[in-house]
Parts: C-alpha cells; sequence; structure tokens
C-alpha cells in the first residue's frame, strides 16, 4: 500500500521527474526517499518502469546533484562521466553528513533503555573494566543497557543519539547468562567503545563502521583472538537455548488462554 503523498513530496518527486525528461529518461520513476543509515542511493529498473531510492536529504540538493544520481543510475556513461557524476554526489553527501545523521536520529527515535544490571552480568561493572584497561584517559560518556530484544546475530551495539544525549551501548540480553565467559562480554564492550572512539567513516556515500583502521585497534584486545573463537563455536547454542525456553512458554500461554475456566482449574490440580 502506498502512503499518502504530501505537497512536499509530490514537490520534491516533480522536480526529480522534471530533470529526468531533461535527460531524456523517458519511463517513469517511482522515487522513495529513506531515512537509511548506510545506503544512501539504490535503483532498480524494470524493462518499461524504474524506482529511485535516496536519502531525504537529496530533496534539497542542487540539479547538478539530482542529474549526477540520474545519470549515474539510469544512463550508460563513460568512465570520465561517471566519476564526474560520483564527485558531484559524493561532494554534496560530504557536505550534508552531519544533517544527515541529525535526519536519522530524529526519524528512528531514542534507543530503548532496560537498564545495565543483569541477573548474572553487570554491564557497569564490564565497562568500567575496559574503560581502566584501555581508555583510561580518553573522555567518553556513553550509556549502558541489556537489549531488550534478544537476536540471534547482534550481539552489541553502538546506538548514536540526538545530541545532548549520550550514546548508548546496547548488549543482546541473550548474553546475561552463566555460560558467558567475562572476557567475551569486555571484547564486546571494547568493540563497542571503540565505536565511540572511532565514529564511522562516509566512503563513496556509505556509512563504514569497520573501515581499516578501526579493524586494526580492535585487534588491541588482547584475548581478541579467544574471544571471536567463543562466539563462532557458542552463539548458536545459547541462541538454540533461548528459541527452546520461548516456544515452551509460548505453548503453556497458549493452552491457558484457550481453554475455558472450568478446564483451566482441572488443569491446575
Ligand atoms: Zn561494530
Amino acid at each position: 500500500m502506498k502512503r499518502a503523498q504530501s505537497s512536499r513530496d509530490r514537490r520534491a518527486f516533480e522536480r526529480v521527474r522534471r530533470i529526468a525528461r531533461r535527460l531524456g529518461l523517458r519511463f517513469p520513476i517511482d522515487i522513495v526517499f529513506t531515512f537509511n543509515r548506510s545506503t544512501m542511493i539504490s535503483y532498480r529498473r524494470r524493462r518499461e518502469a524504474a524506482t529511485l531510492r535516496m536519502h531525504d536529504v537529496f530533496r534539497d540538493a542542487s540539479t547538478e546533484v539530482l542529474e549526477g544520481v540520474l545519470r549515474s543510475c539510469f544512463l550508460p556513461l563513460s568512465r570520465r562521466a561517471a566519476a564526474q557524476c560520483g564527485e558531484a554526489i559524493h561532494g554534496f553527501l560530504h557536505e550534508n553528513h552531519r544533517r544527515i545523521e541529525m535526519a536519522n536520529l530524529r526519524h528512528h527515535g531514542p534507543a530503548k533503555v532496560i537498564g545495565s544490571a543483569g541477573a548474572v552480568h553487570d554491564l557497569d561493572e564490564v565497562y568500567h573494566q575496559v574503560r581502566r584497561d584501555y581508555f583510561p584517559r580518553k573522555l567518553i560518556r556513553l550509556d549502558l543497557t541489556w537489549s531488550t530484544r534478544v537476536s540471534r546475530h547482534t550481539m552489541g551495539q553502538w546506538c548514536e543519539q540526538a545530541p545532548g544525549i549520550n550514546n548508548l551501548i546496547s548488549i543482546n540480553r541473550m548474553l546475561d547468562d552463566r555460560r558467558v565467559p567475562r572476557f567475551y562480554l569486555e571484547y564486546l564492550m571494547y568493540h563497542e567503545i571503540l565505536h565511540e572512539v572511532l565514529p564511522p567513516r562516509l566512503v563513496n556515500g556509505r556509512r563504514i563502521r569497520h573501515f581499516p583502521e578501526f579493524k586494526q585497534r580492535e585487534l588491541e584486545f588482547v584475548r581478541f583472538d579467544e574471544a571471536i573463537e567463543w562466539e563462532r563455536t557458542a552463539i548458536s547454542k545459547l541462541w538454540a537455548d533461548w528459541e527452546r525456553r520461548r516456544w515452551s512458554g509460548r505453548r503453556r500461554a497458549a493452552s491457558g488462554l484457550y481453554l475455558p475456566p472450568e478446564d483451566r482449574r482441572a488443569q491446575a490440580q
């Protein structure tokens, strides 16, 4: 289902389509503005129609920049022309990268916080240990939380917040478990603090989080190899247990929900 278009959208779409017509693009182009954090432009061309998705910031791009976008997505270009278009686009993204971040933060809203004290592990302790060991003199202000959701793949996350609010490190709640060794949590914490120290970089229009310098610094964690090895072998087991518990919990809840009251009493006896 399509969302209703605002007059602001209509103006922006019309402007892009006008430029497209001037470039000789005769097929209809469906335009979508996004708040994607890493992909600034993407497109799809299917015979007689095309979709162009670009970050919301492009609403205010110059005609030259929008021409560059349309040409590099939909026209065959010489190497030289492609490089020129790329330069115009990347220049625009570089100039506006702070605006892009702010727009994304406004759009996605603040991250959820449920607290740093777990049943088994205390994230505050882990954090202070890592700060003492690796960043003793650095001024860092971060908030910590266990994640609200349990994830199979994301063990930790560094969440950038709006100005005036501390950025947040969120650690997968699945890891608040006796079987998770302290050094693995310290590794995760080190990795996420490193995102605060070495924030994402804009490379060819993409925000890169794990750029070469970041990866180099990550190796300074003394038990890096061990941590990666533990992650490789132990996470799937934790996840399997979590899934099993979750499903048996659901079955119990479902049988309680759908039994008529007298049966529920019978079951309780
Ligand atoms: Zn990372």
